[in-house]
């Protein structure tokens, strides 16, 4: 049976950075991901924006990976020729009666240490996005875009060069703790789509690890219950985008948010420019019952439009075209309100084990930062 240092579960952002981190200081960390490449799930059914922090409670996981996983991610993505963007974003408050929120959110940036934060009138609104219906806007510059596939895919190169393995059309299937490691059981070179035991070319191989590490996305709950841990439920809760037809894509210049919804479920339909200069809206946010469920029971261009509106008055169904979809792993069940943080912690019954579970937004920002606080955990476990 093999032996390694460090096994990785799921080859995401987090996972890919995290192997980037780690592989700084350890020899033999393996990355397992059972997608055919790295970065197929969650970390590219986004709106590859790398956040400013201006959301999250003060004090939580979320706010201080976000904090300081944007300036990490800005560097990351300047070193290795990651194309990116620092476009700043405006969060809009279309009536007076949304200012009161507009400027709480100001204030909890303030207090989460986001740097430039300035509330705005309408003549500088109209100055930078002259097609939306604002009366305020928080002004957020630290805020930029990204290619999330190009981010994933240099989080997994730097770490293939630092000497890292990332093995793909991989799934652990089982997880045995020994005395001192763990026993992971994979199925290895079979689509993942065919169920257990009816592909003739899956092997089943087993490695025996010294760490493992969960960063399997929206299965981190079912990675946990291999090796006895029932602690979480992660609920799929969707988030659909549309596209502007290019001739009008000029209606929008760069990024602009609503308000956050209240009930915490997402950002709110914002509108994102793109690397690629398209202009992106969404993602809306609806619980569904399958952790594949990107694409059953669509909303249509007039959905959208109708949302979209209340930001840009001028666009009609006609503008606009259905794009793709992404599933939030969230921890908040359908029946409460409310934001949980990410939770990032080692197994309470096999201290080998450290899990990384509900990694929601801002997952791919803060993906350097909660990096780090992994190879801290990790230097505990192998020291
Ligand atoms: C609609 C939407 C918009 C978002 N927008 C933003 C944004 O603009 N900015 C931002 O910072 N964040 C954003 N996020 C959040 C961000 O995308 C996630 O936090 C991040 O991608 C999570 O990365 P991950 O590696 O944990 O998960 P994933 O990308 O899901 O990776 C987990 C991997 O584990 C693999 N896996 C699962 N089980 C197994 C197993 N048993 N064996 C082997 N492999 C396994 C999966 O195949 C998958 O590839 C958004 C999310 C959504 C859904």
């Amino acid at each position: 049976m093999d032996e390694v240092n460090i096994l990785i579960i799921g080859g995401g952002v987090v996972g890919c950075a995290i192997a980037a981190e780690l592989s700084k200081k350890w020899q033999d960390v393996f990355v397992v991901e059972r997608f055919p490449r790295v970065g197929m799930a969650t970390s590219t059914r986004n709106s590859g924006v790398i956040h400013s922090g201006i959301y999250y409670s003060p004090g939580s996981l979320k706010a201080r990976h976000c904090l300081q996983g944007n300036a990490l991610t800005f560097a990351f993505c300047e070193e290795h020729n990651v194309p990116h963007r620092r476009t700043g974003k405006l969060v809009v408050a279309t009536e007076a009666r949304e200012e009161t929120a507009l400027e709480a959110l100001n204030q909890r940036g303030q207090d989460n240490g986001v740097e430039g934060l300035r509330l705005i009138g309408p003549a500088e609104i109209r100055e930078r996005e002259p097609h939306i219906a604002g009366v305020t806007a928080l002004d957020v510059p630290s805020t930029g875009i990204v290619s999330a596939e190009e981010l994933v895919r240099a989080y997994a190169r730097v770490a293939v060069e630092q000497g890292a393995h990332i093995v793909t059309r991989a799934q652990v299937v089982s997880l045995e703790p020994t005395a001192k490691a763990i026993r992971v059981g994979i199925r290895v070179g079979e689509d993942v789509n065919t169920p257990p035991g009816q592909d003739e070319i899956a092997t089943h191989e087993t490695i025996e690890a010294r760490c493992v590490i969960n960063a399997a996305g929206l299965y981190a709950d079912d990675v946990a219950a291999l090796i006895g841990n029932h602690s979480w439920k992660i609920y799929p809760v969707r988030g659909e985008y549309c596209e502007v037809r290019s001739p009008r894509r000029s209606l929008i210049n760069g990024l602009v948010y609503p308000l956050p919804h209240a009930d915490g479920l997402s950002l709110g339909m914002h509108f994102t420019k793109t690397i690629w200069d398209t202009v992106l809206i969404g993602p809306t946010a609806r619980y569904v019952k399958d952790k594949d469920d990107y694409e059953r029971d669509r909303l249509t261009v007039s959905d959208f439009a109708e949302g979209a509106r209340i930001l840009v008055p001028e666009i009609t169904d006609d503008d606009l075209q259905l794009a793709y979809s992404g599933l939030r792993p969230k921890l908040v069940p359908p029946d409460q309100h409310g934001m949980a943080d990410f939770v990032i912690e080692s197994d309470a019954k096999v201290p080998q084990m450290i899990h990384l579970v509900g990694m929601e937004s801002p997952g791919l920002t803060a993906a350097p930062s909660v990096a780090r606080q992994v190879a801290g955990m990790v230097g505990e476990i192998l020291a």
